[in-house]
């Protein structure tokens, strides 16, 4: 029985996804969990893949069947949430899945799963050297990036929360870091 989950938090920028993609590929037992979210896909996103990609209108008649472990409105007008069925269709794959998830949502998991969840935060050297990440990014326009940066301060308050914090300065030291971390723990 496999009923572990993982959560890893980042603030937007902090270098999450390429150290995600590496730990999914150094752990093969780790299965991302897709969440929903109703913003819009950006280029190369996959529906299924990354997202589900739902209108608000769908997601909330998903909120009234009560569909969700956990679900937040991110940004302005953006909701995301992890479905019940996602962990359990990885959970039947025997599995082990892997949230990427934000500070507030990270932490509703592990409230209610205490005994089978660990948090992870990822951390940036700097908030400049976030903003810096952001604007090379290329993705984002200025007004996202300032909003980005205002919630990594906030998240940034609540690293203390979590279980383990990995600091994302040098990716070969963090994703070494990171492998250990999770290795420990699903074995
Ligand atoms: P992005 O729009 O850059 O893909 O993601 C924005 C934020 O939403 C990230 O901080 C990400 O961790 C968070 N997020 C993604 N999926 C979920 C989810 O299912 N629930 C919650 N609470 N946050 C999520």
């Amino acid at each position: 029985m496999n009923d572990k989950i993982i959560a890893i938090t980042a603030p937007s920028g902090s270098g999450k996804t390429t150290l995600v993609k590496r730990l999914l590929a150094a752990c093969p037992q780790l299965s991302f969990s897709v969440s929903a979210c109703t913003r819009t896909p950006r280029i190369g996103e996959i529906n299924g893949k990354d997202y589900y990609f739902y209108s608000p209108e769908a997601f909330q008649e998903l909120i009234k069947q009560d569909a969700f472990i956990e679900w937040e409105m991110v940004y302005t007008g953006k909701y995301y949430g992890t479905l019940k069925s996602e962990l359990q269709r990885i959970w039947d794959e025997n599995k082990t899945p892997l949230v990427d998830i934000d500070v507030k949502g990270a932490l509703a998991i592990h409230e209610q799963y205490p005994n089978n969840c660990i948090s992870i935060f990822i951390e940036a050297p700097s908030i400049d050297e976030l903003r810096k990440r952001l604007a090379a990014r290329g993705t984002e326009t200025l007004n996202s990036i300032e909003e980005r940066v205002t919630k990594a301060k906030e998240e940034l308050t609540y690293a203390t929360h979590f279980d383990h914090i990995v600091i994302n300065e040098n990716l070969e030291t963090a994703t070494n870091e990171l492998i250990n971390i999770v290795m420990g723990y699903i074995g």
